[in-house]
């Protein structure tokens, strides 16, 4: 299934590198001699998880039925303009968001408040298309490939993938953000 959802992130137009790019712009200060090689991996090791998973799948297909005309009225206007109101594009990417404790939550604020690289891109517009979900799940993914990696260079690394790739937060959670 993961690579389905590599697939389904590469028709809407993103790559693993430009996740694995706002990872490294989030980290590059508090994790020292970090590379963008090591972020690949982590956004790789999200990716695996399958609550992960089906918050992209759900993501996109909301997305992709909104740009077809599909969502009903109401649902549709909010969606489809990102109405600040709406909300639910942040609650879904939550579930990503916090898969390794609370230091995504540091990154993910970061992210969606300055909108760096690929999130700057999709959010123009300019594409014709809708990421109204998509926007959000990418800013959760690497704020979760992120915490991850803060835990693994800065608490145990022996405990990040045992205790916390098997979708609980793990005895290491709450480390520091950037
Ligand atoms: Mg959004």
């Amino acid at each position: 299934m993961k690579e389905h959802v590599v697939q389904l992130l590469a028709q809407r137009g993103v790559s693993l590198d430009e996740i694995a790019d706002l990872v490294l712009e989030v980290h590059r200060d508090d994790i020292p001699g970090l590379t963008l090689e090591e972020c690949r991996e982590s956004v790789e090791r999200v990716l695996g998880k399958r609550e992960a998973q089906y918050a992209i799948m759900t993501g996109i297909a909301l997305d992709t039925i909104a740009e077809q005309g599909g969502l009903p009225p109401g649902l549709e206007e909010a969606v489809f303009s990102d109405s600040p109101l709406f909300g639910i594009d942040e609650v879904l990417a939550l579930a990503i968001t916090t898969l390794y404790g609370s230091a995504g939550l540091i990154g993910f604020g970061y992210l969606d408040k300055a909108k760096p690289g690929v999130l700057q891109r999709i959010n123009g517009g300019g594409d014709g298309r809708v990421h109204t979900f998509l926007d959000d799940l990418l800013a959760a993914v690497a704020a979760a490939a992120g915490a991850r990696l803060i835990h693994k260079h800065l608490g145990s690394p022996e405990g990040v993938d045992n205790n916390n790739e098997n979708g609980g937060a793990g005895k290491d959670a709450g480390g520091n953000g950037p």
